[in-house]
């Protein structure tokens, strides 16, 4: 053997990255399970299970098709080299650049080579020069770049039917009654039954483990669920746990599926002509906006931005974040609920619930950051940095976002069905039965007042604000709300 190539368990691909061009007969596959990784944080069991699962599996497809591969375990990624060093000698070692700050820092200061990760569709130089090109960090500009940049969605230079961005078509709560097709169940193998069972759980039918699978997920969610996506984007019901969801982030995020077989699935089921533009819009736009978006500022802002913490929050980490039964609130009871079971929720309850309820409470961002890349199976540091720090919390004094989403109950019962089956009311501001949602949030804008006064995005809601009468009582009931959350009894 010549080399060793080390696979992150973030980069099972063996068309891109470090595996690209790789030989059998020169080159010895090396992926290493941590310590750190399964034991280092309290992860949640189910992406403990998917992750490891899906990386024996990639192992054994490349053992299948004549690698020599070798599964490390070991105390930290290093150690595990260091193992594989001792055994088949002193090899130049290399890799896709790791999707970390602090993996990269750790596997160059070992003095691995990296090579371009092209996992994503943006390379770093590109991203860099777009950011220092504007003045404010807006997706929606770098989203536009990127649909001609790649010649996607565009026809002439213009955009296919008539508008970059079709999200007001792509915000209605679900019609009554309204039912989903079946999302795929998958059975399990050897490898998943090992894995679960060192793990102390069943084997998770939900997610698969595999590129066959995953490939599976993708064709599915073409056939049953692209065509109604955009409309019922951002809708969220307790009858449904994935809606019209692709369900793609976990492949997409650990290398079984690449971006652009993705994007160019996508666009090949719109042109078919029965897909109405704002799902295929929508949808094309969280894979080539959002998603090359969101990774693109975690590098270009560098390491210390996750220690943000603009508004001073310094709440501890609510109880319920952990424990559903730690709350009466129908919404959040149901989503963490969830999220114990399959280590996911769609994007807006991530939003719109969780990242807004940290907010609104003043939780301490680095808690709740560490707690979302805790739970969610297809988190990252790459993926929950930005997210959290910038778009769910403003810990950074809007770097990324402009204003903070910060919401009522008014939202979420219009968004969802969760307040009908709540002891709490989300019209009510006030008394015993008032929504948290609705008190806590006059609450956080009249606390931070003067943080958003000079914000002409936030002039209505301050505005707002300066007509409520009771604002005492909304004062006093925040703080028995704030002081239930922290005893787990609101
Ligand atoms: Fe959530 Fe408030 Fe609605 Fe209850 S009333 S489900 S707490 S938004």
């Amino acid at each position: 053997m010549k080399r060793v190539i080390y696979v992150g368990h973030d980069q099972l691909n063996s068309s891109y990255g470090a595996l690209k061009g790789a030989d059998p007969k020169s080159d010895l596959i090396v992926l290493v399970e941590s310590a750190r990784m399964v034991t280092g944080s309290n992860w949640n069991k189910v992406r403990l299970y998917f992750l490891i699962s899906c990386a024996h599996h990639f192992a054994k497809e490349l053992t299948d098709s004549g690698f020599k591969v070798i599964y490390q375990k070991a105390a930290t990624t290093v150690d595990g080299l260091k193992q594989v060093r001792a055994e088949h000698g002193d090899l130049p070692i290399i890799a896709a650049t790791p999707n970390s700050f602090r993996l990269s820092k750790a596997l160059a200061d070992f003095g691995v080579t990296f090579i371009e990760n092209d996992l994503f569709l943006t390379p770093k130089e590109l991203f860099t020069a777009w950011a220092e090109s504007q003045k404010s960090y807006l997706m929606e500009n770098f989203y536009r770049g990127q649909r001609i940049r790649l010649n996607i969605l565009v026809e002439n230079g213009k955009p296919v039917g008539g508008a970059w961005n079709f999200d007001k078509e792509n915000r209605s709560p679900l019609p009554k009654g309204y039912t989903f097709p079946p999302y795929l169940e998958h059975k399990s193998d050897e490898i998943d039954q090992m894995v679960a069972k060192q793990l102390g759980i069943e084997p998770n039918t939900t997610w698969t483990t595999n590129r066959v699978g995953a490939k599976k997920v993708l064709k599915n969610f073409l056939d049953n669920h692209f065509e109604n996506f955009g409309p019922y984007e951002d809708a969220m019901t307790s009858d449904n746990w994935a809606l019209h969801h692709s369900l793609l982030s976990p492949y997409l995020n650990n290398g079984l599926l690449h971006p652009s077989e993705v994007v160019d699935a996508a666009v090949k089921r719109f042109k078919k002509g029965d897909i109405p533009i704002q799902s295929a819009e929508g949808f094309i736009r969280q894979i080539i906006g959002w998603r090359e978006y969101v990774n693109g500022m975690y590098w270009y802002l560098g390491q210390d931005y996750k220690e943000l913490n603009h508004l001073k929050a310094n709440r501890k980490l609510l109880p319920l974040f952990n424990d559903p039964d730690k709350t009466k609130m129908n919404c959040i009871k149901t989503t963490v609920s969830d999220i114990n079971q399959r280590g996911w929720v769609a994007h807006i309850p991530r939003l719109m619930l969780l990242s807004n309820l940290a907010l609104i409470t003043g939780t301490n961002p680095q808690q709740f950051l560490q707690w979302m890349r805790e739970v969610f199976i297809d988190a990252a540091d790459w993926v929950m940095v930005p997210n959290v720090i910038g778009m769910g919390v403003h810990a950074d004094n809007g770097v990324m976002m402009t204003k903070p989403y910060a919401a009522g109950g008014a939202y979420i019962s219009k968004m969802s069905n969760y307040c009908k089956g709540c002891v709490y009311d989300p019209k009510l501001r006030t008394g015993d039965a008032a929504c948290p949602f609705t008190t806590l949030y006059w609450d956080f804008l009249d606390r931070n007042i003067e943080e958003f006064k000079g914000n002409h995005r936030m002039a209505q809601q301050l505005f707002g604000i300066n007509r409520l009468k009771d604002m005492d009582q909304v004062r006093q009931r925040a703080k028995a709300v704030l002081t239930g959350l922290d005893n787990g009894l609101i």
